[in-house]
């Protein structure tokens, strides 16, 4: 059986200050309950396409020219940023952003300030974002600038699952970590998807990693997909390994 598709990317332009034409025609699928990986390098357009979707361009000076963003089968661009984030996706931005004076702990909250929930679930939340990330609960009482780049990953994935989203939009995850924290931080990515079943949409540039924990993969050139494919035959693809693996 084949998963439902919840958001679905179809054939995007993304112009910005009306004249920087950078996506030239994205389309892309990403099924309820995966791990889909958009990768390529520097200024490929993987950011551009998460803003996208997120509804995020506008403050860029950018704008979708051409083509649709459905997600559950409803046009999503032209929708305010905050109607994004309620029909259950959420963008974790490249770079992190947290709120550096706040506490780990009163930043994790701020995730959950859309919710109309009570607060019994919403301690709940808190300790299931802690058992994925005890580095944050151990850190709950730290102002957040002055914690280290993987921990202020780890805080900005963690106020993204405290909003209960259904998907997340995550850009480049790996940014500035060393090998062993990237490994880490995939690892706890992958987890959330299996056991709390939140899909995943993820742009990076390490093509390794990302092969190794997406279940599918967009390959991103100069506003174009170049290929796309299940992550496992990409890896064994003599042009992915040659070009993004660095193997030949
Ligand atoms: P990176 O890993 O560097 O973020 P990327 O694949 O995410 O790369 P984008 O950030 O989407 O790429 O950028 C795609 C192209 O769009 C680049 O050429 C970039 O210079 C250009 N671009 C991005 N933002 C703007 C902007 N606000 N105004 C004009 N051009 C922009």
């Amino acid at each position: 059986v084949q998963a439902e598709t919840l958001l679905e990317v179809n054939n995007i332009e993304v112009i910005y200050n009306h004249v920087i034409l950078v996506l030239k025609g994205v389309s892309l699928k990403v099924p309820k309950g995966g791990i889909t990986a958009l990768l390529g390098g520097n200024g490929a357009g993987k950011t551009t396409t998460l803003k996208a979707v997120s509804n995020l361009l506008h403050s860029e000076r950018g704008e979708v020219t051409k083509g649709s963003i459905k997600y559950r089968g409803e046009v999503m661009h032209d929708q305010d940023p905050a109607e994004v984030v309620r029909k259950g996706v959420i963008q974790v931005m490249e770079g992190r952003h947290c709120f550096e004076h706040l506490t780990v702990e009163e930043n994790l909250m701020t995730g959950a300030y859309t919710r109309a929930d009570g607060k019994g679930d919403i301690q709940r939340d808190l300790e299931m974002v802690y058992s994925y990330f005890p580095r944050l609960k151990e850190r709950r009482k730290s102002q957040a600038g002055y914690t280290s780049g993987g921990e202020q990953q780890m805080v900005a994935m963690g106020r993204a699952l405290m909003s209960r989203p259904e998907t997340i939009l995550l850009d480049e995850p790996s940014m500035g970590l060393a090998p062993q924290l990237v490994e880490q931080i995939f690892g706890i990515v992958k987890s959330i998807n299996e056991n709390e079943g939140v899909t995943f949409l993820l742009a990076e540039q390490n093509t390794n990693v990302a092969l190794r924990f997406a279940h599918y993969g967009y390959i991103l050139e100069s506003g174009r997909v170049v290929m796309d494919g299940p992550a496992a035959e990409l890896r064994e693809n003599p042009d992915v390994k040659e070009f993004y693996l660095g193997m030949s």
